[in-house]
């Protein structure tokens, strides 16, 4: 007999990812439990070809690899483990008195097929860590990763067909986006997006023609907001890190500072202070910072600079895709610079006279997918996360909300729906509310022909 897989590759795949999720194999608990337990341990027999494809991919040092890559896969697989079961359990929720006697329920149920797509700057993060909600919500997969971090990619693969086969239940597709575009025109039942805001409007008109739900996590222009009481010191120091933490290439890495005109000056010069102390005086030697994934990106990070003047770092070698970290001030507010996510170790700063003008140059711009607030004042603090949108927010520190268990996922142009702990398992669900009734007592006053009053109707509804 001919291979459908092999005779049209795409729409075969994503039959038998179909067929599998429709066996019902994936539904009982213990099935959702063995396949997260053989994902940790086929990451755990991987680990050494993980950090080195990271290292070849990105230039990522195994310091940065292992709790933004790997630890959090680890964490988020033994968080679902532990509570899979209370998750699927129906739950029972209050009755009216008028619906007695009767019970009423929320059944979470597997939507179905999912197509999991992730980007390159997390690639093994983003690669697997979507997974865990997916196995848990008892759905099968396919998953497409990033062809620009193809070492990754593949490892991926690896850890994948290493721990669930290949025979439809977790399916990885490579390819770039001719392929993804191929997959978009399937019909699935969900679609977990990581990547740019553009493709994430591609992933959602495709999705529309077929009505499936996504999830999309996008990008945007994460600000720093830091005012006059802020610690200056601290407040470089982890601006420093989290903008250099991958080369910048962090979807809730810091884009800008906003800070407040009397402590600019000496809060640039607190960023030479912490700059130097992480990286040294040539970061380009430092086994600690990470590279440009493309040719193609760094040049455009490097056209991105012409927006500002650089007082710290600045150089570039597209040869072996390094950029310095660097501080811009005198930033034009129209270049590119502020208007697209800049993804990358480039932080420019504008000076604000108050935190309300920082506010107002938030409210201004799309919602980001993160907010940083620097200050010593709880009062400023709140003040400046009442009156801004963001997907996340951190109150005198940076990327960690990711990792903290909390849901993550952006708002407006940054994204819609959130994962990590129970929200991955709900990404992937399906709440059917379910209300339950006996045979008995069953009133005649609810039928044709209505013998009582309206008034009576009102009454019993209340
Ligand atoms: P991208 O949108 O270019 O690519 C993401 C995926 O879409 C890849 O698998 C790629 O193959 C595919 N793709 C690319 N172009 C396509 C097209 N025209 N049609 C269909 N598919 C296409 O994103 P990227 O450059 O890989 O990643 C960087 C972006 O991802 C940044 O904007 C960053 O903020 C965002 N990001 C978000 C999160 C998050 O959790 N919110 C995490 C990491 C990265």
């Amino acid at each position: 007999m001919r291979d459908p897989v092999r005779l049209n590759p795409i729409p075969a795949l994503v039959e038998r990812a179909r067929t599998y999720f429709r066996s019902e194999v994936t539904r009982p608990l213990q099935f959702r439990l063995e396949r997260l337990r053989a994902l940790e341990a086929s990451m755990r027999a991987h680990e050494q070809q993980v950090f080195g494809a990271l290292k070849a991919d990105l230039g990522k040092s195994p310091h940065e690899a292992y709790p933004a890559e790997i630890g959090l896969v680890y964490a988020d697989l033994k968080h679902a483990r532990k509570h899979l079961k209370q998750w699927m359990k129906p739950a029972r929720q209050s009755l009216p008195l008028t619906f007695w006697p009767g019970s009423a329920w929320q059944y979470s149920e597997p939507l179905g097929t999912a197509l999991v797509i992730s980007p390159w700057n997390y690639p093994f993060q983003l690669g697997t860590s979507p997974l865990i909600g997916a196995i848990a919500a008892g759905c099968s997969i396919v998953h497409k990763p990033s062809e620009l971090a193809p070492h990754t990619s593949a490892v991926v693969e690896t850890v994948l067909k290493h721990a669930f086969g290949d025979d439809g239940y977790v399916t990885v597709v490579q390819g770039g986006a001719e392929t993804n575009q191929q997959l978009l025109a399937e019909r699935f039942d969900v679609i977990f997006f990581t990547g740019s805001t553009r493709v994430g409007q591609i992933v959602m008109e495709a999705a529309a023609k077929h009505l499936t739900p996504v999830i999309l996590e996008l990008g945007g222009k994460s600000p720093c907001l830091i005012d006059a009481d802020a610690d200056l010191a601290v407040t470089a120091r982890r601006i420093m890190w989290a903008k250099t933490y991958n080369a910048g290439q962090t979807c809730v890495g810091p884009d800008y500072a906003l800070v407040h005109r009397e402590v600019k000056d000496r809060f640039i010069e607190a960023c030479r202070v912490e700059l130097a102390s992480l990286y040294g005086s040539e970061p380009k030697q430092s086994p600690d910072y990470a590279r440009i994934i493309t040719p193609r990106h760094h040049q455009r990070l490097v056209a991105l600079m012409s927006g500002g003047r650089a007082v710290i770092g600045g150089q570039h070698d597209e040869a072996s895709k390094y950029l310095a970290p660097t501080v811009l001030v005198d930033v034009d507010p129209a270049s590119p610079l502020m208007r697209e996510e800049i993804f990358g170790p480039i932080l420019p700063v504008l000076e604000v006279k108050d935190m309300d003008e920082a506010i107002e140059f938030v409210r201004a711009r799309p919602k980001p997918l993160a907010l940083y607030a620097f200050t010593s004042s709880s009062q400023t603090a709140e003040r400046i996360l009442a009156r801004t949108s963001s997907g996340g927010a951190m109150v005198n520190d940076l990327l960690l909300h990711v990792a903290s268990g909390l849901p993550f996922g952006g708002v407006g142009q940054s994204g819609m729906g959130a994962y990590h702990g129970k929200a991955s398992f709900d990404a992937f669900s399906h709440r059917k509310s379910v209300l339950k009734k006996p045979f008995f007592m069953d009133l005649k006053v609810r039928y044709p022909p209505y013998k009582v009053s309206l008034d009576l109707f009102r009454k019993l509804l209340g």
